[in-house]
């Protein structure tokens, strides 16, 4: 066994009543596993076995081995789902990410009202998220089980848009579904500590290249 079902963050009735037990039942148990589960008989015995789930999902992507990254790709956007939510979420976020959502937004209230158009505007299945491009954030949908983890920008908070996601609880009304998240159960902490990650990994790179220039000048001179 490579990978495993990651244990939710809380209990399966804390988000209710916005997201039933019942559908995170099927979820995380059934669906998010059967991810868990075809990846594993996908990988064994490849190359693929060992690398990390990210380093399967950059490599299937590449080398357009559809299945294997499908699964890899869904696997990891779900626990990414889980950790995107938590009980008595929503508010405000706080921290950096507060001012850059009033700066590129015009406030929380755009942020939302753009996050809802494209979650329900996605057609068919698929995942909406924030992401960061280097200090700039936007809001982005990707199709199936496309994730913005294969290009260089960072995500910071998803939700899923498949029907799976939401049909128990609010059937075809997918607008409902998006409301409850934004209103109710978005993790700004989340998203806060991806954007702190990723600073850290800016700063990291932009003093290894103050050292590089500094080995050039010493070279040169
Ligand atoms: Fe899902």
């Amino acid at each position: 066994m490579t990978f495993t079902l990651p244990e939710l963050p809380y209990d399966r009735d804390a988000l209710e009543p916005h997201i039933s037990a019942r559908t995170l039942d099927y979820h995380h148990g059934k669906h998010h596993k059967t991810y868990i589960d075809t990846l594993n008989r996908n990988v064994a015995g490849t190359p693929y076995e060992g690398m990390t789930l990210e380093d399967v999902i950059r490599t299937s992507f590449k080398k357009k081995d559809k299945s294997v990254y499908n699964n890899a790709s869904q696997a990891w956007n779900h626990t990414f789902l889980w950790d995107s939510m938590k009980s008595g979420g929503a508010g405000r976020p706080t921290g950096e990410l507060s001012g850059m959502i009033k700066d590129q937004f015009g406030g929380l209230d755009t942020f939302r009202k753009q996050f809802k158009e494209a979650a329900v505007a996605e057609f068919g299945s698929g995942w909406t998220w924030l992401i960061a491009d280097d200090d700039t954030l936007a809001i982005v949908s990707t199709p199936d089980a496309d994730s913005p983890l294969t290009t260089d920008v960072t995500p910071l908070l998803t939700l899923d848009v498949w029907e799976h996601a939401y049909y128990l609880d609010y059937q075809n009304s997918r607008d409902k579904y998006v409301d409850a998240f934004l209103e109710h159960l978005i993790n700004w902490d989340f998203a806060e500590a991806n954007l702190e990650a990723l600073d850290a990994r800016s700063q990291l790179r932009a003093s290894s290249d103050v050292s590089l220039a500094a080995a050039r000048r010493e070279y040169s001179g």
